[in-house]
């Protein structure tokens, strides 16, 4: 079998169509969505996703604040800012870009963001609420699979769904969101004994490790759905993502290319989610 190729450039394409279009009603009614976006210090990687930010701001006619801090700023200041930016009525979405200097507290950074603003869905109030099915911000890349996977008209409940990693912001939260459409989820991580058995079972495969060409085709069952989520460099330098494409998708019955794959949903739900914000301060005021 060759697998069908899950094109998120495409789909990411068509879902900020959709936005710009509710971005535009939602600012005839007098509110334009705004994104402040902040950067401690001159990490390369950060500035560059923090420039694809603003970018989409632009592109999809929000307003896109870049609060830029030295990389020996205070965490009181960094606090303050955020705390300022809480009460800013034209800001609907806030985020910090990870990662921050070492001396900061993260958790108390993201603790520090308003629940109501934090549109990277990393707050301990929006997890709750995601974990209980409740009205919340979820987190962009793991929003950004199901969505491909809905675009692709892939079923999910009763599934046999393994993720491959537990980090807070993709592995944790992407279980969750499977199981909350009912698939059956396993986690698998540095400490799981034969891997192998548990992918294999795999109806969808989520791979997030951070692991070039970890995910190789004796991990996968034939016909199965495997999502790519990871953004790495190879040794030659190329980029390429957790699974090994070419043997797994002769294998798979569909899969996520990188890049192309997994990679343009993260921002387009990050602006989905500052609409979201942005349209829920009319009811709320
Ligand atoms: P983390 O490093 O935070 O987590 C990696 C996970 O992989 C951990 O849970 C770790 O297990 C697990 N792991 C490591 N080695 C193994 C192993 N040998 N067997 C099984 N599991 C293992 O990474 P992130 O979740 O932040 O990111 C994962 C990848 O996704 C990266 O390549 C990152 O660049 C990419 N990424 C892509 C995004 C996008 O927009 N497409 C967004 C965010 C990340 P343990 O918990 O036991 O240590």
């Amino acid at each position: 079998m060759t697998a069908q190729i899950i094109n998120g450039k495409e789909i990411a394409a068509k879902k900020r169509i959709e936005i710009a279009e509710k971005v535009a009603a939602l600012k005839s009614q007098g509110v334009t969505p705004g994104l402040a976006v902040i950067l401690v210090g001159n990490n390369h990687a950060s500035r560059t996703y923090v420039t694809s930010k603003e970018k989409a701001c632009q592109e999809l006619g929000m307003n896109s604040l870049l609060i830029e801090m030295s990389e020996d700023i205070q965490e009181e200041e960094l606090l303050a800012k955020i705390e300022e930016l809480n009460e800013d009525s034209t800001i609907h979405g806030i985020l910090v870009q990870l990662p921050i200097p070492k001396h900061i507290d993260e958790s108390k950074v993201i603790e520090t963001i308003s629940p109501l603003k934090d549109v990277d869905g990393f707050h301990p109030i929006n997890i709750g609420r995601m974990m209980t099915g409740q009205n919340a911000f979820l987190p962009c890349t793991p929003y950004g699979i199901m969505v491909l996977l809905e675009e692709t008209g892939i079923a999910i409940a009763g599934k046999n769904v393994v993720v491959v990693g537990r980090s807070n912001i993709v592995g944790k939260p992407v279980g969750q969101l499977f199981l909350n459409q009912h698939a059956t989820v396993t986690y698998c991580h540095s400490k799981t004994k034969d891997l192998k058995l548990h992918t294999k079972q795999a109806d969808i495969l989520v791979a997030a490790v951070g692991i070039p060409n970890f995910i190789k085709a004796e991990h996968v069952k034939e016909g199965a759905v495997v999502i790519d989520v990871g953004i790495n460099r190879n040794e030659a330098g190329k980029l390429c993502g957790d699974v090994a494409f070419d043997e797994v998708s002769e294998k798979a019955g569909y899969i996520t290319p990188v890049p192309k794959g997994v990679g343009p949903m993260t921002i387009t739900m990050l602006m989905y989610n500052t609409l979201k914000s942005a349209a829920e301060t009319i009811n709320r005021y």
